[in-house]
């Protein structure tokens, strides 16, 4: 039996050293300009999840000094009032970035209230000339949405190379799976995406010298699907029964861990990976959205 034990790349020291950095720019940009970065969370509904998801983006927020704004409102909110509210967020000076606490609930479209958000504030990066310009040679968006970003720092800040390597992601969503292959892709990376209607999935993945695992499916990807040695990241936060826990629950990503550990070259675990890195690039991205601003 092979006592090979993958690297694992620890997404909370990485997202605290990203953190104390731009708590130093924070630091500079208001003695530079003697203005706080702002960033307003807009909610709607009473979702249990998204409320712990706007607390650790407050949490975020308040450990790099940047100040949050969070704006709650009911679940039969009208569409128009929110998109005004947006349309008043977007002209005021002091927030610097803006973001939708999704999902919204069903009578809202999400797509026409993300493309409500202004070019300049949209610190998700998920307006669609955003993700438009990922996809083109030569340009470069204002903001690249934070969890596909994560994927690639994570890569970089464990010394993975990517250029010229077989990557496979595995999902094609608008926030993970489609911008992460765009990202790869301007990377010089080889990139083939595995999504649902996909035959033969295993055998695609096996090739890939970086698997991104963004499918959303508990432990789908086997220690057996992985090529030894091979860079995983693991996007998947999947819940499942835990009677062992006072919660009942507890959180697995998409690749199968305990088997992976023991071919992968390095590979980050669920929970304490991707997510705590998604946070501090959100606070990245509104700090570089609000110097771009004030620099206008
Ligand atoms: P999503 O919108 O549900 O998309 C899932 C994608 O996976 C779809 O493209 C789907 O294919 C594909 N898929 C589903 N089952 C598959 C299978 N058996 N084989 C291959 N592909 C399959 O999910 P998402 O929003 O992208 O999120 C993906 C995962 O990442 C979730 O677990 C989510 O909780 C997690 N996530 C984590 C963070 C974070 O840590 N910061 C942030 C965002 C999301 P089709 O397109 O064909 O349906």
């Amino acid at each position: 039996m092979s006592d090979h034990k993958a690297i694992i790349i620890d997404g909370k020291l990485i997202a605290q050293t990203i953190r104390s950095e731009i708590t130093a720019e924070v630091r500079r940009f208001i003695q530079t300009y003697g203005k706080v970065p702002g960033l307003a969370v807009v909610v709607v509904g009473q979702g249990k999840n998204s409320q712990s998801y706007v607390d650790m983006k407050r949490k975020a927020c308040d450990e790099v000094g940047i100040r949050s704004i969070v704006l709650n409102f009911p679940e039969e909110v009208p569409e128009a009032e929110l998109i005004s509210k947006v349309h008043e967020l977007n002209a005021d000076p002091d927030v610097h970035g803006v973001m939708l606490q999704l999902p919204l609930p069903k009578h809202i479209s999400e797509g026409k209230i993300l493309s409500e958000i202004s070019l300049d504030k949209d610190v998700d990066g998920f307006h669609p000339s955003h993700i438009g310009k990922l996809a083109m040679k030569g340009i470069d968006p204002l903001f690249v949405p934070c969890t596909p970003k994560v994927c690639l720092e994570l890569l970089s800040r464990s010394g993975i190379s990517v250029r010229g390597k077989k990557a496979v992601v595995v999902g094609r969503s608008n926030i993970v799976g489609l911008p992460v292959s765009l990202l790869l892709l301007k990377e010089d990376a080889t990139v083939t995406v595995v999504h649902s209607r996909t035959e033969d999935p295993e055998s695609i993945i096996r090739e890939a010298d970086i698997i991104i695992a963004a499918a959303g499916q508990a432990t789908m990807i086997k220690g057996s699907w992985i090529k030894p040695g091979a860079a995983v990241i693991d996007v998947g936060r999947n819940c499942v029964d835990d009677p062992s826990r006072k919660s009942g629950y507890r959180l697995v990503g998409d690749v199968d861990f305990h088997e992976a550990c023991k071919v992968a070259g390095c590979i980050t675990p669920v929970p304490g990976g991707v997510g705590p890195v998604t946070f501090a690039l959100l606070m990245k991205n509104t700090l570089d959205g609000a110097k771009r601003l004030i620099e206008l």
